[in-house]
């Protein structure tokens, strides 16, 4: 908030001689400039050190302290299914950033599929990532054991959902190339990630996942617990990247309402703590930018 200006509580009606009005002219003047100097005012140019502090802290990712904020990334895999909808209602009412990493496949499965695919498509307070054509179509071994073919599945979700980025996540592997970060999970898929990664694709994995029973939908852990890691987490530095948390979680565990608040609460809990800022996954860093491959 800024002071509002200081009233003119001068009295115009009064007559007062001419030497006595040069005096107070020169008197005002003064004022005025001793008043610039104490208020510092935005019109003097700063410094372009200035400038860059300003900015960080207009985008609100800065603390008091002069230290950044932690970032946390929520993303989203397997839509668009049931779930994709209520997740995306939630995204909206609360105004927070994520990513989804949308199956191909699955947006062309069903009418209702397609629909909320369109629907996907046109927010724009999220992040469409590559998650493949087929999800290997649940047979990962055998998937991983085919480089090429993994590729051509990834182009294959690329051209089809027209994505504008090339971060990618991989079926039912938890695989990271960006950057200097290079991590797998289960070796015999290395092949594969080191084939995406020099067709382009960075390769998004995860820090923590929200797990749930695939019959009940039922979250495996309480959101108590769930905050908890996280807070440990990034606290404790260990992140792939400091500083950084990347939380998975799957459209189809929302589809009943119980699941969707807890959703929300945990939302609600990142978002109004001070220290953390919720981010889209393209501006993880190290991400490549297009101009980049
Ligand atoms: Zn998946």
């Amino acid at each position: 908030m800024h002071p509002a200006p200081a009233a003119d509580d001068g009295d115009p009606a009064k007559p007062v001689s001419r030497p006595a009005l040069r005096i107070l002219f020169i008197f005002a003047l003064t004022g005025l400039f001793a008043c610039q100097e104490k208020t510092a005012s935005p019109t003097v140019s700063p410094s372009p050190d200035t400038v860059k502090t300003t900015e960080k802290k207009r985008d609100g990712s800065i603390l008091p302290d002069g230290s950044s904020k932690k970032k946390i990334y929520l993303t989203f895999d397997d839509g668009p299914n049931k779930g994709t909808r209520n997740v995306l209602q939630i995204i909206r009412e609360e105004q927070v950033p994520a990513s989804f990493f949308v199956v191909a496949v699955h947006s062309t499965d069903t009418r209702q599929q397609k629909e909320t695919w369109e629907i996907l498509r046109a927010d724009s307070l999220i992040d469409r990532c590559n998650h493949s054509y087929s999800h290997a179509r649940n047979r990962y071994n055998s998937y991983y054991e085919n480089p090429a073919a993994v590729v051509e599945d990834f182009n294959q979700a690329q051209q089809l959902l027209g994505l504008s980025n090339r971060i990618a996540r991989t079926p039912g592997r938890n695989i990271w190339r960006i950057d200097s970060i290079r991590h797998t999970d289960i070796f015999e898929s290395s092949m594969a990630a080191d084939s995406l990664y020099a067709a382009g694709y960075d390769l998004m994995g995860w820090d923590i996942e929200w797990t749930f029973h695939h019959r009940t939908l039922r979250p495996d852990a309480d959101t108590g617990l769930l905050l908890r890691r996280i807070y440990n987490l990034l606290e404790s530095g260990k992140t792939r990247t400091p500083g950084h948390l990347v939380l998975l979680a799957h459209d189809q565990a929302y589809q009943k309402e119980t699941y969707l608040e807890e959703l929300r609460y945990i939302i609600r809990q990142l978002k109004q703590n001070p220290a953390y800022q919720l981010e889209l996954i393209t501006r993880y860093p190290g991400i490549r930018k297009s101009r980049e491959l």
